[in-house]
């Protein structure tokens, strides 16, 4: 599947990652930056992207790179779930459209599960207020 998809140095995500783009940041190191995804499937919903892999995917990710990138989602998610107090939190990574994906850079979707309140629409809808997405970063980034 991965050699459908070449690595486009241009995708949303790695300008964010050179400040070509702006995004709600909510934690940042050398090896993964986490922000909050613009079309919010739930109060809090977070990407975590990894800065220094050119991959598309899970499937073109080199090992060393891809732990890095899931001890970043651990750490970021413990921030999340701390910070919210959701009754549960669903870790979710798509692997070509077909499988919903739409930004060409891997990454990790963090999202908190609320009982009893639906998730909204994936990558779809409107945008979210930005001063309210500003503000549920500040929490989470209180968190770590
Ligand atoms: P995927 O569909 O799994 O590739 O996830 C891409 C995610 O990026 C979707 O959940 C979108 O809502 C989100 N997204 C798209 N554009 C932006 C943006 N400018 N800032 C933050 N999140 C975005």
């Amino acid at each position: 599947m991965t050699d459908k998809v070449k690595y486009d140095p241009d995708n949303i995500f790695a300008k964010m990652i050179r400040g070509d783009m702006s995004c709600v940041k909510v934690y940042e190191d050398d090896t993964i930056l986490a922000f909050m995804d613009i079309f919010p499937q739930s109060e809090g919903h977070t990407l975590v992207i990894p800065k220094k892999a050119k991959a598309t995917m899970l499937f073109d990710i080199d090992t060393d790179h891809l732990k890095d990138l899931i001890e970043g989602v651990q750490k970021v998610a413990r921030a999340v779930d701390k910070a919210l107090k959701p009754d549960g939190v669903r870790i979710a990574q798509f692997n070509g459209a077909e499988s919903g994906q739409t930004v060409f850079h891997i990454h990790f979707h963090i999202i908190p599960i609320y009982a009893g309140q639906p998730l909204g629409r994936h990558a779809g809808g409107a945008p979210a207020d930005v001063s309210r997405l500003t503000e549920t970063a500040s929490r989470i980034a209180g968190a770590f």
